[in-house]
């Protein structure tokens, strides 16, 4: 991905209940696990798809949730 075609949004604008919601409903390619939890969320728009993007808190790797456009 290249930076200069993101559009960073601010996480912490979200309501407290929808950013508990995108903290605890995650999904981790790397433990193969769903709600793990992530951390240092950063939300930003790619090519028309909402990202919010943390740190799986059991393994530290990267998480990735995608929003398409019906959801937001
Ligand atoms: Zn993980």
């Amino acid at each position: 991905m290249q930076d200069e075609q993101r559009e960073i949004r601010d996480f912490y604008q979200r309501p407290e209940d929808e950013q508990q919601a995108f903290l605890e409903q995650t999904w981790c390619d790397n433990c193969l696990e769903e709600n793990l939890g992530m951390s240092d969320p950063q939300e930003y728009l790619y090519k028309g798809i909402l990202f919010v993007e943390g740190r799986c808190k059991k393994c530290g790797e990267a998480v990735l949730t995608e929003l398409t456009e019906e959801d937001f």
